[in-house]
């Protein structure tokens, strides 16, 4: 059998023309003069009977047959007409036999579509229109010798297996399903083996390996349902292939450890259930899920590295949360000076300490008839250049009014500053200040929120060694509300799970052939 992508070439080149009509495979204007061979003869031997037939324009029929070349002139005049009639019959004859013979059978188109080579072919290929549905028996050359699996050495047909069938890419809009019957060979060493074919792999059951990476791909652009809705497949059909490919994924994912970890948790479910994500800074992945954050959540990542891998460790971003910081000093090797409080996760602290002022503030005024806090909340709780500009002149008319909220507020956006700073020590100084301010506003929420950013201030100082914050699991966080969105809110975990690996693990996930 020939190279199946010469045959697709041939094929491709034959069936351009541009009259969208069959083209021809022999030169058939060759085959019209052969008709006119007669003709020719008969007018080179009398040039004079030639002339006089074309050449009188006044002559008849009676006058031709009167004339002493009359004879002559008729039998030409014949000749002419049975030329044109075999010539306009031998085109015809043409163009039925081309008509009957086409210039690729199913099978070799199916065979060079299916990418299939030696010794594999299409043997069989049925259209069923009204079911949508196209099926393709596939079948080796008879007495060849396969690889064994095991030790890739030449080995004979022991038998084959029974019928399976694989879902293909469809064909226009036929569901296509390729059919063999799998020989199973005997190795002299191995004993029986089953031979996986090119086409798919033992991992992809029920599908090619082109359908099953059609699946993933759409898997990743839209929701379960909607990848059920574009390839028409059920919810266990589809669902299987993305538990699949993560497993895949980490089969394949090497061993490491991050330079920089990301420690941040994501409300799951509502009646406050958490999921620990553990995210690697650098790649911008997921590497680990882990249900609560309690302490033993993120220990149990820990636990599978050793201690010198997990010397590794440069730095850990977290919120000021107690579990977390008791976990990764107990088997972190130097983790006091490695830990480092998510610079956002303490602003919003402060911010909250604000909304606290707000509130208290609001309904003191409110008693009293004034409505100036009313739909303010999101403005005093912004960063100061997220405010949107068509209520900016509204929120400056109320900062200007020396409001407790007011002042909260400068505190908070003035605590922001303390990260812009390039040398520790004057970071340091300035938190002194700050803190001085801030336990010096009378606004009791605020204390109380200097207060413990005072209690940790050695590890919101380590951001200045290593520079690292929560940002990309904060980022990786947007992503998997949207993962939960799609999936309309997983009320399986571990589902949950596994759509965050899928979407978010940045696993290898696509299938591979056999070598
Ligand atoms: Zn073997």
């Amino acid at each position: 059998m020939g190279d199946p992508h010469m045959l697709w070439s041939s094929t491709y080149q034959a069936s351009s023309d541009q009259n969208g009509q069959r083209p021809l495979n022999v030169d058939p204007f060759a085959l019209w003069k052969l008709p006119s061979l007669p003709l020719l003869w008969s007018l080179l031997r009398r040039p004079h009977s030639r002339l006089e037939f074309l050449w009188n324009p006044t002559g008849s029929w009676k006058s031709l047959r009167d004339s002493h070349s009359s004879h002559r002139a008729c039998w030409e005049f014949h000749s002419v007409v049975l030329c044109l009639s075999l010539r306009a019959t031998c085109r015809n004859i043409l163009r039925l036999r081309i008509r009957k013979e086409p210039a690729v059978k199913d099978t070799e188109l199916y065979t060079a579509l299916l990418r299939l080579r030696h010794p594999w072919r299409a043997r069989e290929v049925k259209l069923d229109l009204a079911a949508g549905r196209i099926d393709v028996w596939i079948e080796h050359v008879e007495g060849v010798r396969f690889l064994c699996p095991e030790c890739r050495e030449p080995a004979a047909v022991y038998d084959h297996a029974d019928e399976r069938e694989w879902r293909h890419l469809d064909t226009c809009d036929c569901k296509t399903y390729v059919h063999a019957r799998l020989p199973r060979v005997h190795c002299p060493q191995h004993g029986v083996r089953q031979i996986i074919p090119s086409w798919s792999s033992s991992d992809t059951p029920g599908h090619t390996l082109q359908f099953e990476a059609l699946m993933i791909n759409t898997l990743k652009e839209c929701d379960v349902s909607g990848a059920m809705r574009l390839t028409q497949a059920g919810w266990d059909e589809a669902w299987g292939v993305l538990e699949r490919a993560v497993a895949r994924g980490f089969a394949r994912k090497e061993r490491r450890v991050p330079r920089f970890v990301n420690v941040d948790e994501k409300a799951f479910a509502k009646r406050h259930r958490y999921e620990t994500l553990i995210c690697d800074q650098e790649r911008g992945t997921v590497e680990h899920v882990v249900d609560d954050r309690k302490q033993e959540s993120l220990e149990a990542y820990y636990r599978q590295f050793t201690q010198e891998e997990l010397a590794g460790i440069q730095a850990v971003a977290m919120d000021m949360w107690d579990p977390y910081v008791a976990a990764t000093k107990a088997f972190v090797p130097g983790a006091d000076g490695k830990i480092v409080f998510d610079k956002f996760h303490v602003v919003r602290i402060v911010t909250e300490a604000v909304d606290q002022v707000r509130r208290r503030e609001h309904k003191a005024l409110q008693a009293g008839g004034d409505q100036r806090l009313k739909g303010t909340k999101h403005l005093w709780l912004a960063n100061e250049e997220n405010i949107p500009e068509w209520r900016r002149a509204e929120f400056e008319a109320i900062r200007g009014t020396n409001l407790k909220t007011g002042r909260a507020w400068a505190i908070k956006e003035s605590l922001r500053r303390f990260w812009s700073y390039r040398y520790p020590k004057r970071a340091e100084e300035y938190f002194r200040r700050w803190y001085y301010w801030a336990t010096h506003s009378r606004l009791t929420p605020i204390v109380k929120a200097a207060k413990t950013l005072k209690i940790h201030l050695a590890n919101i100082m380590t951001y200045f060694k290593h520079r690292i914050s929560n940002a990309t699991a904060e980022g990786l966080n947007s992503k998997i509300q949207m993962v939960k969105e799609m999936a309309c809110g997983f009320r399986n975990r571990e589902h949950y799970k596994t759509a965050i690996y899928f979407h978010c693990g940045g696993l290898d996930l696509h299938p591979r052939a056999a070598a």
